[in-house]
């Protein structure tokens, strides 16, 4: 198994094999700045590139000393693994470069507790999709009942819908409970208020590299060629405002408050070992989603935590898993740019919701608690149905390999007090 010089915990979720970019600063150095995490350090890939670590692939252009990810993002998939190959030698083991030279190291290993995170790329367009049938359906069986919990084009195309990108925050956040409509008893006149309904919904976001001109679909077997890396999303919901709202041209208020990511975008390449089968497609889709690879998605593990004010201790109240979502990325991406759609190096396509067939799977507390029928009660004795201030609610993902992880880090907020009045 390759190894770095860096000591990494066999737990850590950032092993050589992982070797996720972001962007950070820190207090003596203000201005963000690219980097790639290795165990409990970040790699300053500003300070590499002038010292023309990166010439090989670049020459003398300047594509890693940026504030975001995006230009390098666009440059695609060969430039992501000549980068990715000059990281991995410089960081293994047997390469004495920065290994030996304490100058060197001191001046671009930067030590992770001390650095704050930033987005990692300017995020020109938000997509929510929708692909866990478990969660379309257990949803479902909520607001229409068992017989109509599936609509009928939910099994043909990967349903959707376009978010908002100004509120995308990095992990971890304050969310502060958004004020809204709501109009929980069906009655004529709707209420203003603080959401008592605040949830989270566990989802995997695809960070997108080269577009594609406006007009010129992205075929489903090309797609994967167009996303860069992913990253944890938790798709903030205000549910009582969004059941008054959502009719007929869906979440609206109820969402665009806040999404909060992860700060560490974990490249595909370093996903390419998880590949795995995803769910049986019945019916078979339609050609432009058909997807002749037969390791789709990816096996990645799920997890939501949930911590109160008066919780010193973590509680686990969601594990699932990447792979039960029926639609892949790459359907996604055919689908998003099938009608001619153009995407942009940096725009986020999330997952939706991601629930599996067991209970405690289910990856929001809308359906966890069903509803509020069934809260969930907590270590400490307390109950939960939705979120309440001072909650703190953390995502986090990995991948098990022989020895190592493939992790995305967390992807944290707690809820703040509405503004009164
Ligand atoms: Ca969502």
């Amino acid at each position: 198994m390759q190894r770095s010089f860096v000591p990494v915990a066999a737990e850590s979720h950032f092993p050589i094999q992982n070797l996720p970019f972001g962007v950070f600063s820190t207090a003596e150095r203000p201005e963000p700045r690219i980097g790639v995490r290795i165990g409990d350090f970040v790699l300053d890939l500003r300070e590499m590139e002038h010292r023309g670590f990166f010439r090989d692939v670049f020459g003398d252009e300047h594509v890693l000393c940026k504030r975001s990810l995006n230009k390098f993002m666009g440059r695609g998939r060969e430039a992501w693994r000549a980068v990715r190959r000059t990281l991995t030698q410089l960081l293994s083991e047997d390469c004495a470069t920065l290994r030996d030279d304490a100058a060197l190291r001191a001046a671009v290993l930067v030590p992770a507790e001390t650095v704050r995170m930033h987005l990692p790329c300017e995020i020109g367009d938000y997509t929510d999709f929708y692909s866990s049938r478990e969660h379309a359906t257990n949803v479902g069986k909520m607001f229409r009942g068992e017989a109509n919990a599936l609509l009928p084009n939910w099994t043909w195309l990967p349903v959707g819908y376009h978010g908002r990108s100004s509120s995308i925050g990095v992990s971890p956040q304050e969310i502060r409970r958004p004020l809204g409509q709501s109009n929980p008893k069906d009655e004529p006149t709707p209420q203003f208020g603080p959401s008592r309904m605040m949830d989270f919904e566990l989802e995997v976001g695809a960070l997108i590299g080269p577009g594609n001109a406006q007009g010129e679909p992205i075929p489903v077997g090309a797609a994967l060629d167009h996303v860069f890396g992913l990253v944890l999303v938790n798709d903030w919901s205000a549910r009582d405002i969004q059941k008054w709202e959502y009719v007929p041209l869906g979440p609206f208020l109820a969402k665009n408050f806040a999404t909060t990511i992860s700060p560490w975008v974990v490249p595909m390449e370093a996903l390419a070992p998880f590949a795995c089968a995803g769910p049986k497609q019945e019916p078979e889709p339609l050609a432009y989603l058909r997807d002749a690879s037969a390791a789709p998605t990816f096996d990645i593990r799920l997890e939501a935590q949930l911590r109160t004010p008066t919780m010193r201790e973590w509680d686990v109240i969601c594990r699932t898993n990447f792979r039960n979502l029926y639609w892949s990325i790459a359907q996604q991406v055919a689908h998003h740019t099938v009608g001619g759609c153009n995407l942009r190096p940096g725009d986020l396509l999330a997952s939706g919701t991601i629930s599996g067939a067991a209970a405690d799977s289910y990856g929001s507390l809308l359906e966890l608690a069903w509803r509020g029928e069934r809260p969930l009660t907590l270590s400490n004795g307390e109950k939960r149905a939705s979120l309440q201030d001072g909650d703190e609610l953390t995502l986090s993902g990995w991948c098990d390999g022989v020895g190592y992880r493939v992790g995305f880090g967390e992807c944290s907020g707690r809820i703040t007090p509405a503004l009164s009045g």
